[in-house]
């Protein structure tokens, strides 16, 4: 008779099977995936995870220039450490000069896009942003990436039509019940429409979630990679909590790496050319999970290119691997060798989504 470890690996197999004939995988068999316990088969899953990364995407790894320009937040998000009623943070604003420089940086170094980051910070006003948008597109020629919180529809539109062309906006839990209990006055309601209005004005749209938030399980994980997939999201930030002890969170644990690397393997799985970024909150918990996250269906790197003096500040929460190097030489170098060893390169352009195989 079979015995069950020896009979669910080829379960695991015969479900990505499925997915890989054009089926798309029901909640139960998403939260199965997410379930697997033993060695065995999550290896399995991370390298067939693996094997529809190369084939959507292909062996390039593209790097996005962070820049985190304010750490000001008008939020109060319960488990973020730039939340306002983080009295204890020393805040800062980058000049629009000191940004531009930052971008010129990230040009010289060959990098084609930069991510403006940014608490939810009012002083960026419409004006402000376009501007500054207008000015690194035309100066310097980056593909820009926002990530900034919650606007309104005109400022997305007067964004777009200044040069932007992606915007990150995590919903970071599909339940919401979760999730108006971790952003206090925020709906998930308004945050999805968020994601619909910048659909509509034609960015390329990112989303995700936080593994590891108290009150998520399996299923809700799953309604989470179901939403990724419905939503048609362009790229998927899929990082663990990790408390901040100004925080109300303070006391409770990090969110699992395993669980996070199985969350971004099945959505890989389930997304398929969507970009997909080996988060920092991942190599802050484990220096080596940066290489595990690009095994098992990542293909971005952030690196982040805050100058130190304010990066420092930019304190969401404890430990945040910073990039160990200032100088874009030995980044490369690193990074290089690093990709080099797992038989990746450093992708060259813009690093758009590539279309659906499908
Ligand atoms: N304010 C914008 C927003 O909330 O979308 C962008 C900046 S926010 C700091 C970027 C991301 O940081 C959030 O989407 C959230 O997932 C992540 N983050 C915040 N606090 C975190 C924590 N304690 N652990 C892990 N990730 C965290
Ligand atoms: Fe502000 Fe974003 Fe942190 Fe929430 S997660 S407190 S919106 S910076």
């Amino acid at each position: 008779m079979t015995s069950t470890s020896e009979h669910r690996p080829s379960s695991v197999i015969e479900t990505i099977d499925r997915e890989e004939r054009g089926e798309r995988l029901s909640k139960e068999e998403i939260v199965r995936l997410l379930e697997i316990s033993s060695p065995a088969e999550t290896e399995r899953l991370y390298a067939a995870a693996d094997v529809v990364r190369k084939r959507c995407v292909g062996d390039d790894v593209f790097l996005r220039g962070i820049v985190e320009f304010s750490n000001h937040c008008r939020q109060n998000c319960l488990y973020c450490g730039l939340r306002r009623d983080n009295t204890a943070l020393v805040r800062y604003r980058m000049s629009d000069d000191e940004i531009l420089a930052s971008a010129y940086e990230i040009r010289k170094a060959g990098i084609g896009t930069i991510v403006l980051q940014s608490g939810e910070d009012p002083y960026y006003d419409r004006a402000r942003l376009c501007g500054l948008i207008a000015r690194i597109r035309e100066k310097i020629g980056l593909v820009i990436t926002l990530s900034v919180g919650e606007r309104n529809y005109e400022d997305y539109r007067a964004f777009r039509e200044a040069g932007a062309d992606r915007y990150l906006l995590k919903h970071e839990t599909s339940s919401q019940l979760l999730y108006e209990r971790i952003r206090p006055g925020c709906r998930l309601e308004e945050r999805l429409l968020c994601l619909t209005a910048l659909r509509e004005l034609n960015y390329e749209v990112g989303s995700g979630v936080m593994v590891g938030i108290p009150g998520q399980d399996i299923d809700v994980l799953a309604d989470d990679i179901i939403l990724l997939e419905e939503t048609g999201i362009d790229m998927l930030g899929i990082g663990p909590f990790i408390p901040h002890p100004q925080t109300p969170f303070r006391d409770l644990a990090c969110g699992s790496v395993e669980l996070t690397l199985k969350v971004l393997a099945v959505a890989r799985i389930v997304t398929r050319s969507t970009n997909i970024p080996a988060t920092t909150a991942l190599r802050t918990l484990d220096k080596d999970a940066r290489t595990m996250a690009l095994q098992a269906g990542a293909n971005v790197i952030m690196p982040d290119l805050t100058p130190l003096e304010y990066g420092l500040f930019y304190d969401i929460y404890p430990g945040r691997a910073k990039s160990e190097v200032t100088d874009m030489v030995t980044l490369f170098t690193i990074l290089r060798n690093d990709l080099q060893g797992i038989g990746r390169t450093i992708g060259s352009g813009a690093g758009h989504r590539r279309s659906s195989p499908h």
